[in-house]
């Protein structure tokens, strides 16, 4: 499982700057969901082969009313949901009322917390970290988010203990498993996840729940719930028509009983895990309320996971005939440039389109996982180049020599030869296109990677 960092402090200390420094190197994806977080924004960062997840709050000021009060209990939300914490303060302010009840928070609650002394800038951290030591949160951390300064080595310090993390969550979570005589404990060997893992992601309302609930029917279920907090997903092993699958429930349709309500029904960072972890994702839209921007942050969260995809546009049910027009036509304009997910209107309610909806997975699955022959794909490499010769570049012709298979879920094609860096673009969508129609893949991204040699 991939690690959380959480940034909370007072408001202006530079979290959001911290906040874009840490995640630039995936391409800002952020993701603010309205309503529910309406102050609590999620990004992805990661450094070398390391992925982490950032959290950025709105920030505690210490006198909170009204609005404020709400902000103050996201950023405490945002504590409950990370593995670690940066606390920010403004090394030019010195410490603040804020500052001492945000420590002392963090000191009750027992988190992991390190103490960030931001807008160091030109000053002397000898002179000016001192008096943060007063906060007890150990050695004050010195940066200039501004500046970029600082950051790498802020990373460098607390990336032992992110490791840490990630093995302990693979190696030590507990899984639940349910049956008749009750609830029994499981390690992650023993999970035994079967078939095609589904996860069903969406804005809160779109009708996740009520599609798992119609996958699943009425049939008694053996679930499985790792252990703990709020952000652990159930894994529900079923079966249709012969085919297994394994449903990953970020919707909590199916929590454990001993599992407190309260906790917040949609988790950004369940349905970042659960991307991750799955093989297929169903992506459910609202057709009641067309595409919206939170809709699209989501989809940017599975076209980077490299995931297969199908989108499920939902509440097709008793729509008129040119309100069904609008979103079709709004479906094509926004989603133009997605070519490889297949779409169906569904009604999650009544069943209507389900069963398309499978058959759209489970081909998606079989794309994502083929294995194909060096061979096999070398001879659509010389098809392809024969049929369509690359340019001529400064007086030579770049040799494409092999194709092999790199990975799976999502499939990677690595074609080999001379002056491979070189080829234009339209000749590298030309192959790709090539390869996607020979080898009938649907549904999932294809990753096409050149190497150079000679
Ligand atoms: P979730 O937050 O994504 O899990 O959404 P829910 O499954 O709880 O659904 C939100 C609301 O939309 C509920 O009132 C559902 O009854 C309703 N809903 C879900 N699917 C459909 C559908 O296919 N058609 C219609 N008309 N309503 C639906």
């Amino acid at each position: 499982m991939v690690p959380v960092i959480a940034l909370v402090g007072r408001p202006n200390v530079g979290k959001s700057t911290l906040f874009n420094r840490l995640t630039k190197s995936r391409d800002a994806l952020v993701a603010e969901i309205a309503g529910l977080t309406r102050d609590r924004k999620y990004g992805e960062g990661k450094v070398g082969d390391h992925p982490f997840i950032v959290i950025d709050t709105g920030g505690i000021s210490g006198q909170e009313e009204g609005i404020d009060s709400a902000m103050a209990g996201q950023s405490f939300q945002a504590i409950q949901e990370a593995d670690i914490v940066f606390f920010l303060v403004d090394v030019g302010a010195g410490i603040t009322a804020g500052d001492r009840m945000i420590a002392d928070h963090l000191r009750r609650n027992g988190k992991s917390a390190y103490l960030v002394a931001n807008k160091i800038d030109g000053k002397n951290p000898d002179v000016v970290l001192g008096e943060f030591y007063e906060l007890g949160m150990g050695e004050p951390l010195p940066i200039a988010a501004a500046h970029n300064r600082g950051i790498s080595a802020l990373i460098d310090y607390v990336m032992d203990e992110l490791h840490e993390v990630e093995k302990v969550e693979e190696e030590e979570t507990g899984y639940y498993y349910e049956d008749e005589e009750g609830e029994v404990e499981v390690s992650h060997e023993e999970l035994d996840i079967k078939g095609i893992k589904i996860a069903v992601v969406g804005r809160p309302n779109v009708g996740k729940s009520t599609l798992v609930n119609r996958f699943l029917g009425e049939e008694r279920v053996v679930v499985f719930d790792e252990a703990g907090t709020t952000r652990d997903s159930i894994y529900i092993p079923y079966e249709r028509h012969g085919q297994e699958y394994t449903l990953i429930d970020t919707a909590g349709v199916r929590r454990r009983k001993n599992i407190s309500e309260a906790a917040e029904k949609f988790s950004i960072i369940k349905t970042l895990q659960a991307i991750q972890d799955c093989n297929v994702c169903i992506l459910v839209l609202d057709a009641r309320t067309g595409i919206v921007e939170q809709d699209l942050h989501m989809l940017s969260f599975v076209l980077n996971s490299g995931r297969a995809l199908v989108i499920a546009i939902n509440k097709w049910d008793g729509m008129e005939a040119d309100a069904k027009q609008r979103v079709k036509d709004e479906i094509d304009r926004r989603f133009d440039f997605l070519t490889f997910a297949d779409m169906h209107f569904i009604s999650a309610l009544h069943g209507t389109g389900v069963g398309h909806l499978y058959e759209s997975v489970d081909q998606a699955y079989e794309s994502a996982m083929a294995k194909w022959q060096t061979n096999m794909l070398t001879t659509i490499l010389e098809d392809a180049v024969s049929g369509h010769q690359p340019p001529i570049i400064r007086g030579r012709r770049p040799k494409l020599r092999y194709a092999h298979q790199g990975g799976s879920n999502p499939p990677r094609i690595i074609v080999h030869g001379t002056m491979v860096n070189e080829l234009p673009e339209d000749y590298r969508r030309y192959l790709a296109n090539t390869f996607r129609r020979v080898l009938d893949i649907s549904g999932t991204p294809v990753r096409f990677e050149f190497r150079q040699g000679d």
